[in-house]
């Protein structure tokens, strides 16, 4: 296989792989042993297509695995060190987090909290969000948990649709040097919702709030409660948590996951992945509000007794060093980021990362997005130094866990830059055409998952009929995962984009990927988006948006070479009909380009559910520069 990139994978476990290939579910169940069970399952798998129960009759807790596992071997251990965006700094060790969780577990069930009931958490990047998860996880409570950069709007609607008892927020939360007024929001948020009964507030920022009759102040209520609390015993099919997805294609929706299966497939996953040693230092950027924070920063690192950062802030705040002397600081081994992080980080020029000492780095992760083949070389060749593999990682709020991904962990497969490499073991997918039939190597399709698999969804919340259509409709017995991929003769998989935002030029479809990439390879170019709207002989012409690189200007020149350079690195069929400079790509506040929006814009239609957008001023910004081309068209 032609690879340059073999570095730093240094297992090679051919048994795991072949056991998982001789029976699945067998398989699975030697990963769920690996984990603390109350009482061993009956039934490994109840599969009433499309709804998968995992490791039936047995009994768990989340809570009870993240934590007291590792207390009882190593409660000194530091689970987590925590910088404030301000440089304040906290450590808790697992025997502090027990201490808290337990605590605010009992603080939940003096408040009439029960198994089963919906909690709110809209909290900001501090460990009492952490805490938070845990606590409601140890009694049964389904947890919710809203990204804190999210309006009283998006909040209303989440805590509407869930029905949560009992909020958990703070005073507010630090962003770019701001402070966001949580409590307010949700006092906004919760308006007229009589089902919520009580907020708990944690002061974090001092800033002054007015307290209502449901308000309960953290320090003073959390804090005087016992310091310890029994796991319950919970089935491991009892759902764990709620959590809307990005809202990168639409509405968002609410991906309910259960117990044990999702652990499971997250505990196993984590340790092929980013093989965590002891020693390790993991930094996971992700925010809490989204799947990756969820997994891996929370159930994924904790199972593991692992030792991790968490930041609150921006990663570029105040200065666009920090995340290079943060990493330099605490000796991080494992880093773990967004293609929209990178891509940023590279704006900014090489300067920064070379003069912080990133030598502890071992292991290089990426999720969210496809990850472009020359972001994906400069994370090897400036961040790793040639030595760290860069583990590019494909999944779903609605997979739990990752399904496709390089796994250093496990065995030595060299790496292709851009592709995240094959599904882990015991994951079945395949690439597919419009009427299900698998496509030839080399060729693009759907991505569709072929079996069960633990960390998979149990439904969305409320809404058996929606989970069916959305994921089970389009093939029969298939998952539909709505993404555009080609399984290259090596089974490698290259994700090229959403399926809905597939362009179908001339007879040719063209995956958003493709293009995207091509115009991030010139180096100009700092991100990229690409749309097509419809056009009367070759079906759709081709929009794009750039944005360039930290000191390079715009000009009609450059216009002209990257609609050549497109041509030239993909094919005439890929020529740009419209290029358009712009200083920022509308995004969801996970760092995820919508294109549905440019698409809605480029076509004067309205833009739909906006909820999770990231910063209104990047559709103006679009809105312009469509204004300004229908301008000089009318003028010519
Ligand atoms: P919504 O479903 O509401 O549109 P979303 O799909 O953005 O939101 P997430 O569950 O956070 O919500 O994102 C999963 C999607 O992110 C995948 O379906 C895929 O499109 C993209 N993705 C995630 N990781 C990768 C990756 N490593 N390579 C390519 N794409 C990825
Ligand atoms: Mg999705």
């Amino acid at each position: 296989m032609d690879s340059d990139y073999t570095v730093g994978l240094g297992n090679n476990d051919i048994k795991t792989r072949a056991a998982a290939n001789q029976d699945s579910i067998k398989f699975w169940e030697s990963q769920a042993d690996n984990l603390y069970w109350f009482k061993k399952w009956h039934t490994a798998l109840e599969w009433n297509a499309p709804f998968a129960r995992w490791f039936v009759g047995g009994k768990t807790n989340a809570s009870y695995n993240a934590l007291d596992v590792t207390v009882q071997k190593n409660p000194d251990k530091k689970a987590i060190i925590w910088e404030g965006e301000e440089g304040q700094r906290r450590v808790l060790t697992y025997k502090d987090l027990l201490i808290q969780v337990s605590k605010l577990a009992n603080a939940l069930k003096r408040l009439g909290v029960e198994k089963g009931d919906r909690v709110t958490v809209y909290l900001p990047m501090v460990p009492e969000l952490v805490i938070s998860l845990l606590a409601c996880a140890r009694i049964g409570a389904i947890h919710t948990v809203i990204f804190s950069g999210f309006s009283a709007k998006s909040i209303r609607d989440r805590v509407d649709d869930s029905k949560s008892k009992v909020i958990l927020t703070a005073d507010g939360g630090r962003r770019r040097g701001n402070i966001v007024q949580l409590k307010n929001v949700v006092d906004e948020a919760i308006q007229g919702l009589d089902f919520v009964e009580h907020v708990i507030v944690l002061e974090h920022t001092c800033t002054p709030v007015t307290f209502t009759a449901k308000d309960k102040k953290w320090k003073e209520f959390v804090d005087s409660m016992e310091s310890s609390c029994d796991a319950e015993m919970l089935d491991s099919t009892h759902p764990l948590y709620i959590l809307y997805t990005s809202g990168t294609t639409g509405k968002p929706k609410g991906v309910l996951h259960g117990t044990g299966g999702y652990l499971t497939h997250v505990f196993a996953t984590f340790k092929w992945i980013f093989d965590i040693q002891n020693s390790d230092v993991y930094f996971c950027t992700a925010d809490i509000g989204w799947v990756t924070g969820h997994s891996y920063v929370v159930y994924g690192p904790l199972m593991h007794g692992a030792t991790q950062v968490m930041y609150e802030g921006s990663l570029d705040y105040p200065t666009p060093a920090r995340i290079w002397e943060m990493i330099s600081r605490y000796g991080v081994t494992i880093l773990y980021t967004t293609p929209t992080a990178l891509r940023m980080f590279m704006k900014y020029g090489d300067d920064l990362p070379n003069s912080n000492n990133l030598s502890s780095l071992r292991l290089l992760g990426t999720v969210g997005e496809p990850i472009n083949p020359q972001v994906w070389k400069w994370y090897f060749k400036i961040i790793g130094k040639d030595k760290c593999p860069i583990i590019d990682t494909w999944w779903q709020t609605e997979t739990g866990g990752a399904m496709i991904s390089p796994l250093p962990g496990l065995e030595t497969i060299p790496l292709k830059p851009g592709s995240a490499a094959r599904p882990v073991p015991g994951v079945y997918l395949s690439v597919v055409d419009e009427n299900g039939n698998k496509v030839p190597p080399d060729s693009k399709g759907y991505l569709v998952i072929e079996k069960p698999w633990p960390g998979m969804l149990l439904t969305l919340w409320g809404d058996d009929e929606k989970y069916k259509t959305v994921y089970w409709s389009k093939y029969k017995n298939m998952y539909y995962a709505g993404d555009y991929a080609i399984k290259d003769k090596d089974r490698y998989i290259w994700m090229l984009g959403r399926a809905d935002d597939v362009l179908k030029v001339a007879g040719h479809r063209l995956g958003t990927a493709e293009l995207e990439s091509s115009l991030v390879s010139h180096k100009a170019v700092a991100e990229a988006a690409v749309c097509g709207i419809p056009h009367e002989v070759k079906g759709e012409s081709i929009i794009t948006f750039v944005v360039l690189k930290d000191g390079v200007s715009s000009n009609l020149q450059l216009k002209e070479d990257l609609v050549l350079h497109v041509r030239k690195t993909i094919g005439p069929i890929a020529t740009p009909d419209q290029l358009h400079f712009v200083t920022k790509l509308p995004k969801t506040r996970s760092g995820k380009i919508m294109r549905r929006l440019l698409k809605a814009i480029a076509q004067d239609e309205k833009i739909g559910d906006v909820s999770t957008l990231e910063d209104e001023a990047s559709v103006d910004e679009v809105k312009a520069a469509f204004a300004e081309l229908k301008q000089s068209l009318e003028k010519s």
